[in-house]
């Protein structure tokens, strides 16, 4: 009887899962190849993205910061301020139709070229690993080890030098939204004082840690949502890693000589081996498959070493490798692309035509204070009034009271009337003076309109706390 290769998988169930359900933990092994060369290019560019392009500056902002809570968009040197629930939508909703067309062309082609997740593991992560602990076969051996010295510091040192990466990716990523700067002076205070900020940070480089260094591709498999859509977004035109069964098949034995056929796979298992989630793509298109290409590399370099064509393993759609030509364009992707450009337009579109004007009334230190005229008492309460919007167009503003019972007896100053504003954001000092008999137990809400000379219409309104001493 034949000997059973560890990597001939059960097709019963997961590659990464043993008969009683547990995790088996995959020692991937290294490739070389042009599908790597092309892969590690792109994902050192794309390490200087992720980890640089939050520090950069342009126009004296952030490249790019999502600061959700102030709903602020920064892109590129371009702010968009109070950015409204509905366009964040467009803009999420366009994302993700945008990503199934990409899908339904190129298959899981993020998820192997693109991703966060991959690219740091495969050029970082397991390049630590492989380099403290040994190649695949080593680092087996380790795991299954007794505990020794050598053992010990093995571990210190990688999880101590994951800990600092971590640490470090955790801190650009939260650069992206609360900005780079503040981001570095607020490290300088001790964590008592952003205590909020710190412990996201902490949480996130926790989370960072243990899916870059040990849960890896579980994470593709168990918990992505985007691995979850790509088999509704893929059709059999849709280009994928496939394997030409028609040539390999039928392979040779576990035991390397041909018997029956002539096909092209000699089950040297190779696929296999350097699969980062464990698969045998011979199997067919499986939602496991990340689309990385380490499998063409490897079966590559056997059919070279065989001086047989290379492309055993390649990039095909399902109808190709069965002879049958490939539509790129088809209705999915069609419908795919038409939604993204609806809601892209529609974000343009509501974002042009909303004046979207946002009022911020910030108190000042000393919050109000009490002056007589005419020998009568009035109450002064100062304010700093932050105004921003994201159209382009500008507002001649005057402030009103809305409120009728108490709109006599409160007078709104402001350095200049009309307040012109034609910049995204301003800032403008503004007076509220009252009488003392509108108070209520020392405070008095009231809604602020401004009304916009240019349009001659209420573009914004506000409520506003009006403070006094309690008598
Ligand atoms: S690497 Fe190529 S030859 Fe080897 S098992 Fe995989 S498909 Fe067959
Ligand atoms: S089957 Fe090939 S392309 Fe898919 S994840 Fe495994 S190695 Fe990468």
């Amino acid at each position: 009887m034949k000997n059973k290769s560890i990597f001939e998988l059960d097709p019963e169930r997961l590659a990464t899962t043993d008969e009683h359900g547990h995790r088996i933990y995959l020692y991937p092994e290294d490739v070389k190849g042009t599908w790597k060369t092309r892969r590690f290019l792109l994902y050192r560019l794309l390490i200087l993205v992720y980890l640089v392009l939050p520090w950069f500056y342009i126009n004296g902002k952030p490249a790019l910061m999502i600061n959700i809570f102030k709903r602020e968009f920064t892109f590129f040197g371009s702010t968009l301020y109070g950015v409204e629930p509905v366009l964040f939508f467009f803009l999420l909703a366009s994302g993700i139709f945008f990503v199934a067309f990409i899908t339904s062309l190129f298959g899981r082609v993020w998820c192997g070229w693109a991703c966060p997740q991959t690219v740091f593991i495969q050029s970082l992560f397991l390049k630590i690993e492989a380099f403290i602990e040994g190649k695949a076969r080593q680092r087996r051996e380790l795991d299954l080890a007794p505990w020794s010295l050598q053992k010990f510091f093995k571990r210190a040192l990688k999880w101590g030098i994951f800990t600092l990466i971590s640490l470090h990716i955790a801190h650009t990523f939260m650069g992206y939204f609360v900005g780079p700067r503040e981001l570095f002076f607020i490290t300088l205070h001790s964590p008592a004082e952003n205590m909020g900020l710190f412990i996201a940070t902490m949480i996130g480089t926790t989370i960072i840690l243990l899916d870059f260094g040990w849960f890896r591709e579980q994470f593709c498999i168990i918990a992505c949502p985007y691995g979850r859509m790509q088999s509704v977004a893929m059709d059999e035109n849709s280009l994928v890693v496939s394997y030409d069964a028609k040539r390999g098949e039928p392979r040779r034995g576990e035991s390397g000589i041909q018997k029956t056929s002539e096909g092209d796979c000699i089950n040297c298992y190779n696929c296999v081996k350097v699969c980062p989630t464990g698969i045998d793509i011979r199997r067919g298109t499986q939602l496991e498959c990340i689309a990385c290409t380490q499998c063409i590399d490897a079966c590559d370099d056997i059919m070279t070493k065989l001086k047989k064509p290379k492309g055993l393993i390649r990039y095909s759609s399902e109808n190709e490798i069965n002879g049958i030509r490939r539509r790129v364009i088809t209705k999915r992707s069609l419908i795919y692309v038409t939604l993204a450009l609806v809601f892209i337009s529609s974000f343009f579109y509501f974002l042009n035509a909303s004046t979207n004007l946002n009022l911020v009334f910030l108190r000042d230190k000393v919050p109000f204070n009490v002056t007589e005229f005419d020998s009568k008492k009035i109450i002064v309460n100062h304010f700093t009034l932050k105004l921003t919007h994201q159209g382009s167009q500008d507002f001649k503003l005057d402030f009103l009271i809305k409120d009728l019972d108490v709109k006599d007896k409160i007078s709104i100053v402001t350095p200049a009337h009309p307040a012109k504003i034609d910049t995204p954001e301003k800032k403008i000092v503004i007076f509220f003076k009252f009488d003392p008999s509108i108070l209520n137990l020392g405070t008095r809400k009231v809604v602020v309109e401004a009304f916009d000379r240019i349009s001659q219409q209420i573009v914004a309104s506000k409520e506003v706390v009006l403070v006094g001493p309690v008598h």
